[in-house]
C-alpha cells in the first residue's frame, strides 16, 4: 500500500471544487481504489450550507501536497492548485476549464469538456462506470452544477448541463430553481468578512504570457452592499497587487439577477483590460453588462492580449 491518494480542488474552493472531489471520491471507492476527498482551503458559506443540507463529512485539508498523489478536479492550473503540486504526482484530472500548465511523467487519465460545472462530467463518469447516483450523491451533484451555472443562468450553461439538472434534481428530490435560489442567497452572505477576504474569497491567479493576472468575482444578489465597500475593497486589491506583483487585479461583482457585473481594477495595466473587455473604467470602476463568467466571459479575452 502506498499513499492514499487525494481528489482535490482548487484552492478558494468552490462549491463544484468540493462537492466534485467527495463524489469523484465516492465513485472511484466503490471501484475499490484507495482514495481520499480532499480541499485546499476553507468552505465557503455556501458549500457549508450544501454540506449540511446533504449531512456529508466535510473533505480533509491538504495544506502542503508535496510527495503526495493527486486526483484534480476542477482545475488543471498549477497557479491555482494546492501548495506542492509541483512536487506532487498528478494521477488524473477531471476538469471543465482551459488547459493549463499541469505536467505529468507518465500518460494519465485527462477528462476535459466544455460543460458549465465538473459535476456534469461527473454525472457522465458514474453513467460510463455503470454506478448508480444515491441520493446525496446526487444532491452534491446537483448544487456544484447549479453553483457554477448560477442556476444555468450563466453562458456556460450547456445543453447537456440543462438535462443533467433535471435528472439530478429528481433523484436528489429537489426542485433545481427553488434549491438553487437558496444557493444563491448563501453565495451573498459576506458575514463579517474583511475586505481582503471579501477579495479572496473565489480568486484565480492566472499567468498570461510573462505577467500575473489576479481575477476575483463575488457572486451577489445584493449587489449594492457590496459596493458600500468599494473603497475599502480597493485599498485591498492595491495592496494584493503590491504583494504579488500582479499586472493587474481586476475584481466581478456580479449581479446574478440583474445579469451582469461592476468590475473593480487596481494594478497599472488598466488600458490593456479596457482593451480586452471593450470597457472603459471610471475611477477604476466599470459595468459589464451581461458578464455573468469569469471563465468565459472575461479570462479569453484578458488571456489574448496579455499573450
Ligand atoms: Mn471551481
Ligand atoms: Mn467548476
Amino acid at each position: 500500500m502506498g499513499h492514499p491518494i487525494y481528489v482535490i480542488g482548487h484552492q478558494q474552493p468552490d462549491t463544484d471544487s468540493i462537492c466534485s472531489a467527495l463524489a469523484y471520491a465516492r465513485l472511484k471507492q466503490a471501484q475499490g481504489a484507495d482514495v481520499i476527498p480532499a480541499r485546499a482551503g476553507n468552505i465557503n458559506p455556501e458549500t457549508r450550507f450544501v454540506l449540511d443540507r446533504w449531512d456529508v463529512e466535510t473533505p480533509t485539508l491538504v495544506e502542503d501536497a508535496t510527495a503526495d498523489r493527486l486526483i484534480l478536479v476542477d482545475h488543471n492550473e498549477s497557479s491555482q492548485a494546492v501548495l506542492g503540486v509541483r512536487d506532487a504526482e498528478i494521477v488524473e484530472v477531471v476538469d471543465h476549464h482551459r488547459i493549463g500548465d499541469i505536467e505529468t511523467s507518465e500518460p494519465i487519465f485527462f477528462r476535459n469538456e466544455p460543460v458549465g460545472s465538473t459535476a456534469t462530467i461527473l454525472t457522465h463518469l458514474y453513467d460510463e462506470a455503470d454506478e448508480a447516483i444515491d441520493t446525496e450523491t446526487a444532491g452534491l451533484l446537483l448544487s456544484g452544477l447549479l453553483s457554477d451555472t448560477l442556476v444555468l443562468r450563466s453562458p456556460t450553461t450547456t445543453d447537456t448541463d440543462w438535462s443533467i439538472a433535471e435528472r439530478l434534481s429528481e433523484t436528489a428530490g429537489v426542485d433545481y430553481e427553488e434549491y438553487g435560489k437558496e444557493l444563491l442567497q448563501q453565495k451573498s452572505k459576506l458575514g463579517e468578512k474583511q475586505p481582503r477576504e471579501m477579495v479572496l474569497s473565489d480568486f484565480k491567479e492566472f499567468t498570461f504570457g510573462s505577467e500575473s493576472v489576479g481575477i476575483g468575482q463575488i457572486e451577489t444578489v445584493e449587489r449594492q452592499a457590496v459596493l458600500d465597500q468599494r473603497d475599502a475593497i480597493l485599498t485591498a486589491m492595491s495592496e494584493l497587487v503590491s504583494e504579488r506583483d500582479y499586472a493587474v487585479f481586476l475584481l466581478l461583482i456580479t449581479d446574478v439577477l440583474e445579469e451582469e457585473s461592476t468590475a473593480l481594477i487596481a494594478g497599472d495595466h488598466v488600458d490593456t483590460v479596457e482593451d480586452a473587455l471593450d470597457t472603459s473604467f471610471a475611477d477604476r470602476e466599470s459595468i459589464l453588462p451581461g458578464v455573468l463568467s469569469r471563465k468565459r466571459q472575461v479570462v479569453p479575452p484578458l488571456a489574448e492580449i496579455f499573450n
